[in-house]
């Protein structure tokens, strides 16, 4: 158990009016959680204060060599006014893999819920509750040694931001355009592909600068040696269904092992679909296409929770995936997941925790 110390802002924000488009991490809220750590000494002074700019030294390592790593989660507000929290274990289990492989010191992971559970209690009145809307949740770690030398910090910052948010796309449950990319990589086996990490996403924005020209909103990777695979979307999973069956690349050390896509996983087996995890090729995903056998794709991610595909570009072709809609088995996993957060579908899963 921490022992967080909690101090309240004397000037409180205005919140975001009712109706207020909020976007995607725009808006903060009054708080944000604080923890150090001292080689020798641990992580220490865990806190809840206001939100407020760092003063750190411009020699901090995270500067210079990206030693840092990011988690996602959200937090929803039910009808009768309970708070809920989406597997918030998965986060600090998945944080831990991430620290490891970063030579980050790992937080207990009671210790990292408990976290989260007191900030987000602090700004309870700051979760939105127009449909689509949710407290989104940052946790994150720097490391702040002042030295240039390449080599693990002995100092760190672990903290807790939050940001009230609507849907992720502004065309929200609109399916998107994918670009295939085939010159740039993300992430090789033995990489940093599985670490929820920020030097994966500096070395995705060439690509998705291009896709974005292109008029494609997101990137999809295929594997860095043959290229010949498919990895996931920007910060997404995917998943296709071929011929009734549902397909998703299987974690092979370059996949983020998404929280969204272990539950559309369970949630597809529990209704009795078959599920594959293993290789899929582009091409493969090519032949179901012209052979009709092509029936749905989609993208999960805590931020969209899933977000289905319309088109993909692959080389010189565009394929159109559902006529561009919908398709009924992704409504009806965003459905379901969906309503499982907001507490309005029997959590049989036991995903759900309460912020008391
Ligand atoms: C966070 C993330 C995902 C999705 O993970 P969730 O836990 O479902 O939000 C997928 N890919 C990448 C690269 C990510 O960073």
């Amino acid at each position: 158990m921490l022992d967080i110390k909690i101090v309240k802002t004397t000037k409180p924000k205005e919140k975001p009016k009712k109706d207020h488009p909020l976007g995607f991490g725009k808006i903060f809220t009054d708080h944000m959680f604080i923890m150090n750590y001292t080689e020798g000494k641990g992580w220490h002074d865990p806190r809840v204060v206001p939100f407020d700019n760092l003063s750190l030294s411009p020699a901090a390592m995270v500067f210079h060599y990206g030693q840092e790593m990011f988690e996602g989660l959200k937090a929803y507000k039910t009808e009768d006014g309970k708070t809920l929290l989406f597997r918030p274990e998965m986060n600090a289990k998945r944080a831990n893999n991430t620290n490891k492989r970063l030579c980050i010191p790992e937080i207990k992971e009671e210790d990292f819920v408990q976290a989260i559970k007191t900030v987000v209690k602090v700004d309870e009145d700051w979760i939105p509750t127009a449909p689509g809307t949710s407290l989104y949740i940052r946790p994150f770690i720097i490391a702040t040694d002042e030295f240039l030398g390449v080599n693990p910090s002995k100092t760190y910052l672990f903290i807790i931001i939050l940001s009230p948010s609507g849907a992720y796309y502004e065309s929200g449950l609109a399916p998107v355009g994918i670009w295939i990319e085939d010159e740039y990589v993300r992430a090789v086996r033995g990489g940093i592909g599985e670490a929820k990490t920020g030097g994966n996403y500096a070395a995705s924005l060439a690509a998705q600068v291009k896709a974005h020209d292109e008029g494609f909103s997101q990137v999809l990777w295929l594997d860095g040696v043959e290229r010949k695979y498919i990895e996931e979307v920007g910060a997404m999973n995917i998943f296709f269904k071929i011929d009734g069956v549902v397909v998703t690349p299987q974690l092979n050390g370059s996949i983020l092992p998404g929280v969204t896509r272990d539950s559309v996983i369970a949630l597809c087996k529990s209704w009795g679909l078959t599920v594959e995890e293993r290789k899929i090729s582009i091409d493969e995903i090519y032949d179901a296409y012209k052979t009709g056998k092509l029936e749905e794709v989609w993208g999960t991610g805590t931020a969209a929770v899933i977000s289905p595909v319309g088109k993909f570009r692959w080389k010189d072709e565009v394929m159109t995936i559902q006529d561009g809609k919908i398709g009924e088995l992704s409504q009806k996993i965003y459905d379901t997941i969906t309503g499982i957060q907001l507490g309005k579908v029997t959590d049989t899963m036991n995903w759900t925790i309460e912020v008391k």
